[in-house]
C-alpha cells in the first residue's frame, strides 16, 4: 500500500545537467518532497533527496534525465510512495522561454513539446534542457496531467517600447528578436503577495521588484501589468548577476572576437559563466562577496559597487517610467538575506519618499515584511519568493479547470 500524497504536485526545473524537483501541496503549501540530481550525464551523478524530513543523498550513474527521474521516482518508493498510484494530481514543469507562442500556463501535449523545442535557438542553454525534463517525466508519468510554466509569460505584453530593440526591424521580426523577460513566475507571485500582504488591490499598485538571487532582475509593475524589466532576448541583460555581466555594450563582442579572437562559443561562455560578481572578483556566491568587502578586499568592493550602480540606475528608470511607485519589494537569496544591499540601493533617496527602517531591515525572517518607516511614503518590503508554489497552483488551475 503506498503512501497517499493526493492533490499534491510535483514541480520540476530541468537544466543542462541538473534537476530540482518538488512536490507539494498547493491548498496547505505544504512541502512533501524536494530534491535536486546532479552532474547528469557525467562520471558521477548525485541526488540530494529530502521526503518529510529525511534526507538522504545518493551517488552514482546517472547517464540521462530519463534515468535520473528513474531513480528519483525509486527513492520515492524506498519511502513508500509510489507516484505513480499515489494521488498525484500533476506535474508542472518550468520551462525557460515561451518565445511569442505561450503566454499562458499550457497543459502539455505532443504539439506543445514541439513548439517549446521549435523556441530552442531562443534559450539554447535553458529550453532544450527544459524539454528533456519534460519528455522524461511524461515517459515515466504518462497518465499525469503535465503543465508547462514559462517564464517570459508574464512578460508578454510589455509595452511595444520596453520591448523593442533599435534594431533593423526586419532582421528583429525575421529571428523573433525582441525583449521577453524572465523570472515573470517570481515577478508575478511576488507583486500580488505583496498586494496581499499590505491588504490592497493588485490592480491599485504600483511596483519596483527586485529578483536579486544568483540570476537578477527587476520589474516595474503597473496595477498588476508588467511595464518593464530588466532581462531581455535572453536572461543575460539588465543586473550584474552572480556570474553574468547584465547590460553590455555589444561592441565587446566585436573587440573579443576581432581582436583577442575569439569564438563565440567561447563570448558566450565568458558573458553567462565566467563574468558578473564572479568576474569581477572570482565569487558569484554574494555572502562571500560581502564578507571580502567588509574585509578590506578592493575586488570585491569594486564587485559590490557595479552591483549596486546597476541597481540604482534601474531604481531610478522605474520609479520615472512608473511616475507613482506605491511599494519597493526585495526577493530571492541576496534579496531575501542581505540587508546592506536592501540598504544601500535605496540609500539617500529621502526626497523620493524612501526611507528604510534600519531596525525593521534588519530582521530575519521567511515571512513577508515592510522595511520602510511608517513615515516613508513608498513602502520598502521584503517579500520571499516561492515560485515552486507558484507554478504547482497554475499547473493544477490548468489542469483541472474549475
Ligand atoms: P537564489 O538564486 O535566489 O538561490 O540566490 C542565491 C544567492 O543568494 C547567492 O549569491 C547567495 O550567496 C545569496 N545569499 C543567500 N543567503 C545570503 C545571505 N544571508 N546574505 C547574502 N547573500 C545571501
Amino acid at each position: 500500500m503506498t503512501e497517499r500524497i493526493d492533490g499534491s504536485v510535483l514541480v520540476v526545473n530541468a537544466g543542462s545537467s541538473s534537476l530540482k524537483y518538488q512536490v507539494l501541496e498547493p491548498t496547505t503549501e505544504e512541502v512533501i518532497a524536494d530534491g535536486l540530481a546532479e552532474q547528469i550525464g557525467e562520471s558521477t551523478s548525485r541526488i540530494k533527496h529530502w521526503y518529510r524530513g529525511h534526507d538522504v543523498v545518493v551517488e552514482g550513474v546517472l547517464p540521462d534525465h530519463e534515468a535520473a527521474i528513474a531513480k528519483v521516482l525509486e527513492l520515492f518508493r524506498s519511502d513508500g510512495v509510489d507516484i505513480a498510484d499515489s494521488g498525484l494530481a500533476a506535474v508542472g514543469h518550468r520551462v525557460a522561454h515561451g518565445g511569442r507562442s505561450f503566454f499562458a500556463p499550457t497543459l502539455i501535449d505532443a504539439e506543445v513539446r514541439s513548439e517549446i523545442e521549435r523556441l530552442g535557438p531562443l534559450a539554447p542553454l535553458h529550453n532544450p534542457a527544459n524539454l528533456v525534463g519534460v519528455n522524461a517525466v511524461t515517459a515515466l508519468l504518462p497518465d499525469v496531467p503535465a503543465v508547462a510554466v514559462f517564464d517570459t509569460a508574464f512578460f508578454h505584453d510589455l509595452p511595444a517600447a520596453a520591448s523593442t530593440y533599435a534594431l533593423d526591424a526586419e532582421v528583429a521580426a525575421q529571428y523573433a528578436i525582441r525583449r521577453y523577460g524572465f523570472h515573470g513566475t517570481s515577478h508575478e507571485y511576488v507583486s500580488r503577495k505583496t498586494a496581499e500582504t499590505l491588504d490592497r488591490e493588485y490592480a491599485d499598485l504600483n511596483q519596483i521588484v527586485l529578483h536579486l538571487g544568483n540570476g537578477a532582475s527587476m520589474s516595474a509593475v503597473a496595477g498588476g501589468k508588467p511595464i518593464d524589466t530588466t532581462m531581455g532576448m535572453t536572461p543575460l541583460e539588465g543586473l550584474v548577476m552572480g556570474t553574468r555581466t547584465g547590460d553590455i555594450d555589444a561592441g565587446i563582442v566585436f573587440q573579443l572576437s576581432r581582436v583577442a579572437g575569439m569564438s563565440i562559443d567561447d563570448i558566450d561562455t565568458l558573458f553567462n559563466k565566467k563574468s558578473g560578481l564572479k568576474g569581477l572578483c572570482g565569487e558569484n556566491d554574494f555572502r562571500s562577496v560581502l564578507e571580502r568587502a567588509d574585509g578590506g578586499d578592493e575586488a570585491a568592493q569594486l564587485a559590490y559597487d557595479v552591483y549596486l550602480h546597476r541597481l540604482r540606475r534601474y531604481i531610478g528608470a522605474y520609479m520615472v517610467e512608473l511616475g507613482r511607485v506605491d511599494t519597493i519589494v526585495f526577493t530571492a537569496g541576496v534579496g531575501e538575506n542581505a540587508a546592506p544591499v536592501r540598504a544601500d540601493s535605496l540609500a539617500g533617496l529621502e526626497n523620493y519618499g524612501i526611507e528604510i527602517d534600519a531596525e525593521r531591515n534588519a530582521i530575519r525572517s521567511k515571512e513577508p515584511r515592510v522595511i520602510s518607516t511608517d513615515a516613508s511614503t513608498i513602502t520598502v518590503l521584503v517579500v520571499p519568493t516561492n515560485e515552486e508554489l507558484a507554478i504547482a497552483r497554475q499547473a493544477m488551475e490548468v489542469a483541472y479547470p474549475a
